[in-house]
């Protein structure tokens, strides 16, 4: 069995994205190639955005909008510690200081009350300016961006949606995407759109943001190439895996059902024998991970590992307590709840091809714990 399977999907498109690549080899526009605007049209109208830019990582799609903010030592940028390390790691990059915020252990998402109290805290503190906030969309499901953004009004903060698992999933109708001024999102193989290495988009609704992006992606380039108006990166995505994510959004949208069903199945058969996360009614996730506690968690990996069965564990350390971010000072209990998750949560095979026998083994066998 197999954690995700990527290869039953390649053979649904293998044709396409063959004669994608085949194209790209005649053209021989690897960089900013024709695929780049007609993946960017595509995934802008998929998310019901009037701005999309593809870029080369997920880790970059958060950079960059960080840089137009201009974002600097002294500044805080509020997250959740129960996070991949890249939603912090581009504040640190920038040199000003993440600033985390505990969950709500149903959801795995940043816990809004306890946002604007870390928000209040600094703002009296007086040592570093709050500046913006960076919700995570855990594991597909969106954060609660109607509470996020009143709070970041009442304090006139930057929110910058962190989709990198999300893609795919809608709030109140909106798609994951669209539910900040400005969304960053990934296509890392394993998410849930993966592209055949690495890539990542920016979605926005500000002609201004989506015009400063352009720029930042090639190394702040200004009329032209040799033009430099501002300092940027080499920050693009490469016209072939441009051809990849196209042939995949073909299916994307039935794979995302696909997925409903599959987690439907997992949340039936498990509510029983495990705590199963918990989706609000205005979300629809993305499933990028399905993610399970149980406070005997290395017993359930090892009995299903006997049984040929992967799992994986996102995350077994909240960002405050890695030795990345040891400088910021934070300490264990710092964030009671996401360091009881983060010792008993684990994820089981998710993807959209998961047949319905494998799910029932394995909630057999979790079911006699
Ligand atoms: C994967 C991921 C990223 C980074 O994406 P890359 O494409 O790997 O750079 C950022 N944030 C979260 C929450 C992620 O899961």
């Amino acid at each position: 069995m197999q954690f995700i399977d990527l290869s039953t999907q390649q053979k649904r498109i293998r044709g396409a994205i063959e004669a994608g690549f085949k194209k790209i080899l005649d053209h021989g526009q690897y960089i900013l190639g024709p695929e780049i605007g007609e993946l960017e049209e595509r995934l802008a109208a998929f998310t019901g955005v009037p701005y999309a830019v593809s870029v080369a990582s997920g880790t970059d799609a958060l950079l960059m909008p960080l840089m137009i903010e201009k974002i600097a030592p002294g500044d805080a940028v509020f997250t959740t510690t129960f996070t991949f390390i890249a939603t912090a790691e581009v504040i640190r990059l920038l040199g000003a200081t993440p600033v985390f915020v505990d969950i709500d252990p149903e959801t795995f998402n940043i816990d809004p009350n306890k946002l604007e109290e870390e928000i209040r805290r600094v703002a009296s503190e007086k040592k570093l300016k709050p500046r913006g906030i960076i919700p995570v969309d855990l594991f597909g499901q969106p954060a609660d961006y109607q509470a996020i953004q009143a709070i970041a009004d009442k304090f006139n903060l930057f929110v910058l949606e962190d989709a990198a698992q999300s893609f795919g999933a809608a709030q109140k109708g909106k798609k994951a995407g669209a539910l900040a001024k400005v969304a960053a999102t990934s296509f890392f193989p394993a998410k849930p759109l993966g592209c055949y290495g690495d890539g990542g988009m920016i979605f926005t609704d500000q002609k201004s943001v989506f015009e400063e992006l352009l720029s930042i992606r090639v190394h702040g380039q200004g009329a032209d190439k040799y033009t430099n108006v501002r300092v940027g990166i080499n920050g693009r995505m490469d016209s072939l895996q441009a051809a990849v994510l196209l042939a995949k959004m073909t299916i994307f949208p039935e794979e995302i059902e696909l997925r409903q069903k599959v987690a439907a199945r997992y949340q039936q058969m498990l509510a029983g024998s495990v705590k199963v996360p918990r989706i609000l009614a205005e979300n629809i996730s993305a499933w990028a991970q399905y993610s399970v506690r149980h406070p005997h968690r290395d017993e359930v990996i090892k009995k299903l590992r006997e049984n040929g069965i992967p799992t994986a564990i996102y995350y077994p350390i909240p960002l405050h307590l890695q030795a990345a971010f040891a400088d910021l000072g934070y300490r264990k209990n710092d964030f009671p709840l996401a360091e009881k998750t983060a010792g008993e949560i684990f994820s089981l095979p998710m993807h959209p091809y998961l047949p319905e026998q494998a799910q029932e083994k394995i909630c057999q066998i979790i079911s006699r714990f």
